[in-house]
């Protein structure tokens, strides 16, 4: 394991509000960002030293700049990896392309964990209106359908319930190919955030109990209640297996419903990820940190919780005022993205707060 050292150019691919606070945590380590984006407002630019604005499948562009940097790493799940697998050879590349690319197939995902070990919803794939038909035969209803790529916060989703018309859902999916889901009971929602290093060494963060609102994560608490905590040895050990099986490098995120039969596996992000917002102050050393620390062949810091309790709130679209107020609590740290637009549906900031 060779540390990059301070001064090494690290390349983010996309330029949302994970690669800016990304880059803050680089900026932190003596690192410069260098953000690969198509969009021209990217958040994550505002507070990088270098910027390239073209689009993902622009090859040469990506091999100038995966030649311009040390290291490369992601923040968007859906670049293609077809685009990742040409700068191949020209920088290292952490995550592996190998999770990307389980990581943007739904299919794929629940397969890889049910070969791990791990359960999840009896789902089926549909191509059509006809094999939507069968799934929902053998599922059953209440299901969720879901486009088995490029899904993310409840888009590309439409729930089923029983006894309604199947072809208003095949439409409300733009008649692309999806999952069927079973619609899993659950006690609780939770996510376990582990870092690896190059070495192989796992840490895992305190597990956040995550409440969703419409698909979206509205909230993070910890610590999580005694039908989370039950389930998290379980849960770790699905995470750090997939990990291993992927030679993965950074910060891996795997989302888990707690049902009363024990974690059922949803989905995974081969990145850092909302859900972990709150380890920013809420414990000794963030997912954004770690995940630089792990890329760049660093030791890993400290996961350890920083408070008694933690509360990470998602400033979702609307009220873009609403900073005003929270401010006026000065135990809340506020984080704004920089998004000028703001939409519904839209994440524009978080606020975490500590209580000891
Ligand atoms: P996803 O895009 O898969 O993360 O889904 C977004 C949210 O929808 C999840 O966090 C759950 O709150 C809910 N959800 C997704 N799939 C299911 C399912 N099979 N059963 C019950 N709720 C689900």
């Amino acid at each position: 394991m060779n540390p990059l050292p301070p001064g090494s150019v690290i390349g983010i691919l996309g330029g949302g509000q994970l690669g800016r606070m990304l880059a803050v945590a680089a900026a932190q380590l003596g690192y410069r960002c260098h953000i690969y984006a198509p969009d021209k407002a990217s958040v994550a630019a505002d507070v990088a030293a270098r910027f390239t604005c073209a689009q993902d499948d622009d090859i040469e562009a990506l091999g100038k700049f995966a030649d311009g940097c040390d290291v490369i790493t992601f923040e968007f799940e859906n670049v293609p990896v077809a685009s990742l697998n040409a700068t191949a050879g020209r920088t290292s590349l952490h995550p592996p392309v190998g999770a990307l690319d389980i990581a943007q197939n739904r299919i794929a995902e629940k397969n890889f964990a049910r070969t791990h070990g791990g359960t999840t919803a009896p789902f089926a794939e549909v191509t059509d209106s006809a094999s939507l038909d069968k799934a929902i035969d053998d599922i059953g209803a209440p299901a969720i359908l879901k486009t088995i790529r490029m899904g993310y916060d409840g888009k590309g989703q439409s729930r089923i319930k029983p006894g309604d018309d199947l072809a208003v859902h095949w439409d409300a999916v733009g008649h692309q190919p999806c999952v069927a889901e079973g619609f899993v009971e659950f006690i609780h929602e939770f996510s376990v955030i582990l870092v690896r290093g190059q070495d192989g060494a796992v840490r895992y963060w305190d597990t956040p109990h995550n409440v969703h609102e419409d698909g979206i994560l509205a909230k993070s608490l910890l610590p999580a209640p005694g039908q989370i905590i039950e389930q998290e040895k379980a849960a770790r050990a699905l995470a750090a297996k997939m990990a291993e099986a992927m030679d993965y490098v950074g910060v891996l995120t795997c989302e888990f419903f707690a049902t009363a039969d024990g974690p059922v596996f949803n989905e995974m992000a081969p990145r850092v990820h909302n859900s972990g917002h709150w380890t920013i102050e809420g414990a000794i050393t963030s997912q954004f940190e770690n995940h630089i620390r792990a890329i760049c062949g660093l030791p890993l810091g400290d996961t350890g919780l920083a408070a008694d309790k933690v509360e990470m709130t998602n400033l979702i679209g609307g009220n873009t005022d609403e900073w005003q107020a929270l401010l006026t609590d000065p135990a809340n740290h506020l984080h704004l993205y920089g998004k000028t637009e703001s939409r519904p549906g839209r994440k524009m900031g978080h606020v975490t707060k500590l209580f000891f």
